[in-house]
């Protein structure tokens, strides 16, 4: 990957894709660490004498069309506080030769998602020197802002980009890797599978929580009630655990879970797995799994985590991926974590990102640059 600090910027016009897709409500932007992480290249820009400096990003899924509610307007006071400096917001792709330009929700065009022609040709009116890509959350796509401009001017990644990298590359040996535990929860199975099956190569053990942690217990002959989970994934499941048992990797699922008839139930029940039946619904792991979970982690040197335990978004059913947290935040290993719902529970939780060794701006993009893929974006710039 070619870095920016290989790279002259004096006097150059800049074209950046940032990931400054933010969640936010009725226009106000509910979290700005998108934002706070994508100033460190900007300012490197700006110190090291950059003409122009154009920046891209994406905001929701417009879908194609230009969708009010999702411009990309709303950042441009907040970067222009955090960056020190005044940030134009300019709809034309074209530049108004102010120093550092904020540019329109690239999915307002509907070829940016195909890495059309036109929208490459749009981006090119700026008649950029070098094009920079800290999109680490969307380095995993083939997009025009993403991609697009690799082949038609000198490319380099930005120092989020790096960071990332460098922070996840040790673990995408395809020998195992000493005290490495891999936690997966959440909810959506296939994103998840790719990583299942590298680590349970490379990793010393894996646990599952979360939905995911029910297609494992129905594929090891569990009743898990009318529990979500994927019956189409069941054979891939008893793939994943043969893979981890062939290279000796300790596979841990939950030995109880938080039981209710509904999401909205007040109150949960703790069950002993094998006593999962009828209408009973996972929405949590147990304070049993919780405990041996952070056995696990107590004895492990480093930890990757993607996923949370159960339905965290909702009090009865918090305390399974609150207490891995706890757990995390304890431990002297070094813990990376990524995943939208992830994130967003070290926050609910009450932990600093500064208790982690690398938190990640990217969901998808983490765990397809861990399942080993090669990431579009990162080819881009290499
Ligand atoms: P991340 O964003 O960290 O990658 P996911 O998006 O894959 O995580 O999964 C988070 C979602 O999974 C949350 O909305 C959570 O409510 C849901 N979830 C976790 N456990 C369960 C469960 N047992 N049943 C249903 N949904 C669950
Ligand atoms: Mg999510």
């Amino acid at each position: 990957m070619k870095t920016l600090q290989t790279i002259d910027i004096k006097d150059k016009i800049v074209v950046i894709r940032c990931d400054l897709n933010v969640p936010h409500k009725d226009g106000q932007i509910t979290d700005e660490t998108r934002i706070k992480a994508s100033i460190p290249t900007l300012k490197y820009l700006l110190d090291n004498g950059a003409k122009e400096i154009h920046i891209l990003t994406h905001l929701g899924r417009p879908k194609g069309q230009v969708v009010p509610e999702l411009s990309a307007k709303i950042l441009q006071k907040p970067l222009a506080d955090l960056l020190g400096e005044p940030v134009s917001f300019n709809e034309t792709y074209e530049s108004n030769g102010e120093k550092v330009q904020l540019h329109e929700n690239v999915r307002f065009d509907p070829t940016e998602k195909k890495n059309g022609n036109e929208m490459i040709a749009k981006l090119m009116q700026l008649k950029p020197d070098l094009f920079v890509l800290d999109a680490f959350g969307t380095a995993h796509r083939q997009q025009a802002s993403v991609v697009g401009l690799a082949d038609k001017v000198p490319s380099v990644a930005g120092l989020l980009m790096e960071s990332e990298i460098t922070a996840m590359s040790p673990y995408l040996s395809q020998e195992k890797v000493p005290g490495l535990t891999i936690i997966v929860g959440g909810a959506k199975m296939d994103t998840k599978i790719g990583i299942l099956e590298h680590f349970a190569k490379t990793a010393e053990n894996i646990i599952v929580g979360g939905a995911l942690a029910n297609t494992f217990l129905h594929a090891q002959g569990f009743d898990v009630g009318q529990s979500l989970y994927q019956e189409e994934k069941t054979e891939k499941a008893m793939e994943i655990m043969a893979i981890a048992d062939a290279s000796g990797c300790g596979f841990h699922i939950p030995v109880d879970v938080m039981c209710a008839d509904d999401i909205t139930d007040q109150t949960a029940l703790d069950v002993p797995t094998e006593d999962v039946m009828g209408d009973m619904k996972i929405f949590d792991i147990g304070p049993h799994s919780v405990a041996s979970f952070k056995e696990i982690i107590m004895h492990s040197s480093t930890i990757i985590w993607n996923g949370p335990m159960g339905v965290n978004e909702f009090k009865p059913f918090e305390n399974g991926t609150k207490g891995l947290l706890e757990g995390l935040a304890a431990t002297k290993a070094k813990v990376i974590v990524g995943g939208g719902d992830s994130i967003a529970a070290i926050t609910q939780f009450g932990y600093d990102f500064a208790e982690f060794t690398h938190v990640s701006t990217g969901g998808g993009a983490m765990l397809e640059l861990l399942e080993g893929k090669e990431l579009p974006g990162v080819k881009a710039v290499s």
